[in-house]
């Protein structure tokens, strides 16, 4: 059998237990040196890599363990820095500024990263940036890899051009201005690159994979400009998507790129190989291991792809969709869930690697090692008692209305007690140490659930005083109670798994345990009722119950490969809506049910989008279609652009949607008003997170800004945001700042 190549494209960055987000959180308050921060990485790489030499794997990456996000890194290389932060030396402070903001200068802005739950942060080329490189930290990465895992094996990763074009706001120059200040840095990099004697290098570039016109245009200016004419193989690399028919034509018509990388798990890049071939003098990474499921892949899969590959591509090597980031670091870790029916089809970043192998192996002629695979799965379906692949039948058509439209609804609501204007919060409060303990106290059986619950009430009324105090108008209770906005819901529901270890970086230190949907839904007992009804008693104002939406649940978990995700989301869809009927029954007047996945999961190519918002949009609305006309429904959404769904969250029919706006401009506001969206509105009014406070005049400045495009009855004032990552001071003073310049707008109305 002729053995079959493997590379990777990245691996997880925090480490098996988190080490880094510990050792970043310490750097930032100053606790330990830029030295021991960067030991403490070193150290993490240095295990990643050691697992994936252990797995055999042929191509391992080099200098991208990135320290809090790749794009962020890449500006800082290359010195890609706007001009307020330019008075700091180039180097870690300045480039953790930059992320995090510093002394009265905002940070950059943070954008989801392509359909995922990671975020990046936004380069800024402004009217001074002068790109300067600062490659020095980057080569010496390279260098430790090269020794590490030497010259053949280390395969040094390179953010493209192209995309680090497409990712910056540029606000003076164009796009082709900007890369082409770039393209004589991006040429000695490479140049650079081949002298240290790799023998690949790896070009991602995301941005193949957008639909945008100019990229191609825009490739095909850069890449002549910059490839070395001999050195290195130069392996392109795309993720998240098929790179579209131009994009596709451009990259196998390089002479010098002898490597197309390309996503095998979504979109439709079999088609485009089918469609134009596959040169014979290239290779093909075919990237068909999920580098964002847990899920191991399915057998048939296995075999479709094999088949196709012998029959259309004569080089190609087996590796993973994309970077392993997306992936906790080793299953083996959940003692918990040995046993447990799905626990032999889960596969983490560790495990992806055995299975990249054993892929190579099917596909080299290995049937028994198939054979075993598909058994496991058989096994596991024998073992679901799972109604899930059946149609479903639970919903009729009006389950998706509400019982009367907006105009209607907004009269009965009326403005629920609250001024014009009403100043609200997007639902969390500082998650503080007292609560973290409270709740793995509680976790780990040290204290009982009584004594668990006063703790609770305990952080509800401190929440509801604040609020009291500050004189916001519309309160929530703080959620104290939840880990995090996905993780406290599934974990009542049944048919989710959960892992005491599976952590996932979603931006800079943080991180997030998505769980694992397994088997059907459902939810037995109400989830938050209790919290909503302590709040509700301390106050006269309305308090918003608290509900994490459909689609963001199962975009944040890991699906089922194998069941659609429309059933996984309609089942989740009518487990809300049982919560919304309890909530009411409560007596809750305003319901906020989050949304912040939905527009994240949308295609990023034509196919396909319309189908996905046409069932996302339904599940939110069988969520919430059950709500009386009395009842306000809001939803929260942030850190994407919307310009091109409004027609959909127009359809979601809620009576008011808070949005994250001040970090990604007035772009998502002005798209509202275009669309002449008439129902609540909430564009956010400053920044979460980041630690700076926003001051009156700031935010009395936005709020007048929102209204030279909106009605003042229609916007409604908030953070961008919920506040667990803040403190409290922090948090007291920024909506202090909020509520009086709401005050000082009211009072020039
Ligand atoms: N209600 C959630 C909170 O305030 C919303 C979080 C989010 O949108 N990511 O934390
Ligand atoms: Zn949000």
């Amino acid at each position: 059998m002729t053995r079959i190549s493997t590379s990777t494209l990245g691996f997880p960055r925090m480490g098996p237990n988190r080490e880094l987000k510990f050792s970043l959180e310490k750097y930032w308050k100053g606790e330990i040196s830029d030295i021991e921060l960067l030991n403490s990485a070193n150290e993490i790489e240095k295990s990643g890599w050691k697992l994936q030499m252990e797995a055999s794997i042929d191509r391992i990456t080099v200098g991208d363990h990135y320290l809090y996000d790749m794009v962020l890194t890449w500006s800082d290389n290359l010195g890609l820095c706007p001009s307020r932060f330019q008075h700091m030396d180039a180097g870690l402070k300045r480039m953790f500024a930059m992320a995090r903001g510093v002394d009265g200068s905002e940070a950059l802005s943070m954008k989801k990263w392509i359909t995922s739950n990671y975020h990046y942060m936004v380069p800024e080329y402004d009217e001074s940036t002068v790109i300067k490189p600062n490659i020095e930290l980057y080569l010496n990465d390279i260098k430790r890899g090269i020794d590490f895992l030497g010259a053949q094996t280390a395969t040094p990763v390179v953010l493209g051009p192209v995309s680090l074009v497409f990712f910056t706001k540029i606000s003076h120059g164009t796009d082709e201005s900007v890369l082409a200040t770039l393209l004589p840095h991006y040429k000695n990099l490479l140049a650079t690159i081949a002298e240290m004697g790799v023998a690949e290098v790896q070009i991602h570039e995301p941005a193949l994979v957008f639909a945008e016109q100019n990229i191609s245009h825009l490739l095909s200016i850069a890449y002549p400009a910059i490839l070395p004419k001999q050195g290195p193989i130069i392996n392109l690399v795309s993720f998240m998507e098929d790179i579209g028919e131009e994009n596709y034509q451009w990259a196998i018509s390089q002479a010098e790129i002898g490597i197309i990388s390309l996503d095998f798990t979504r979109g439709h890049t079999m088609d485009l190989i089918h469609k134009f071939g596959f040169p014979q003098d290239k290779t093909l990474g075919v990237g068909m291991i999920d580098s964002r499921n847990v899920w191991t892949i399915q057998p048939e899969k296995v075999s479709e792809v094999s088949d196709f590959l012998k029959a259309h591509v004569v080089k190609f090597r087996i590796q993973p969709s994309g970077s392993l980031q997306y992936l906790p670091w080793d299953f083996s870790c959940e003692k918990e869930l040995e046993g447990h029916p799905a626990s032999s089809l889960l596969s983490f970043a560790k495990q992806k690697l055995s299975e990249i192998q054993m892929v190579a192996q099917v596909i080299a002629g290995d049937m028994l090692l198939l054979k075993s695979h598909a058994d496991t799965w058989e096994v596991f379906y024998k073992s679901v008692a799972s109604g899930t692949n059946q149609p479903n039948k639970r919903w009729t058509e009006q389950d998706f209305v509400r019982s009367e439209p907006f105009e209607k609804r907004n009269e009965k609501q009326g403005l629920l007690g609250s001024p014009l204007l009403p100043t609200t919060t997007i639902g969390s409060f500082p998650q503080t140490k007292e609560i973290r303990r409270l709740r793995s106290q509680y976790r780990s059986g040290k204290i009982t659930k009584a004594v668990y619950e006063a703790g609770i009430d305990k952080q509800i009324a401190y929440a509801i005083g604040i609020q009291e105090a500050l004189g916001l108008d519309i309160l929530v209770h703080g959620e104290a109670e939840r880990t995090d906005m996905v993780e406290f819901f599934a974990h009542q529901m049944t048919g989710l798994l959960f892992t005491s270890n599976g952590w996932v970086q979603s931006f800079g230190s943080r991180c997030v345990r998505p769980p694992i949907i397994w088997t059907d839904i459902q939810r037995p007992h109400p989830m938050t009722v209790r919290e909503f009804t302590v709040a509700q008693e301390l106050t006269e104002k309305p308090v918003k119950g608290m509900l994490t939406g459909p689609i963001t649940i199962l975009n944040w978990s890991f699906p089922r490969i194998d069941i659609s995700r429309k059933e996984q989301a309609f089942q989740l869809a009518l487990a809300i809506r049982q919560e919304v009927k309890d909530l009411e029954t409560a007596g809750c007047r305003v319901i906020q049910v989050d949304e912040p996945a939905l527009r994240e999961g949308m295609p990023l190519r034509q196919h396909g989008r319309e189908s996905y918002l046409q069932w996302a949009v339904d599940a939110f609305r069988l969520a919430t279609g059950g709500a009386k006309s009395e009842t306000q429904i809001h939803t929260h959404m942030c850190y994407c652009e919307f310009k091109d769904c409004m027609g959909a969250i127009d359809r979601m029919d809620t009576d008011f949607n808070s949005i994250e706006n001040s970090r990604s401009d007035n772009a998502t506001l002005e798209a509202f008003v275009d669309i002449g969206y008439n129902k609540g509105f909430g564009p956010g009014v400053y920044d979460i997170h980041s630690p700076v406070i926003p001051t009156v005049d700031f935010m009395e400045s936005k709020i007048k800004g929102f209204l030279t495009c909106l009605p003042v009855n229609q916007l409604i004032v908030n953070p961008d945001c919920g506040l667990k990552t803040r403190t409290w001071p922090e948090t007291i003073d920024s909506l202090k700042n909020m509520v009086e310049a709401t005050a000082k707008v009211r009072a020039q109305i």
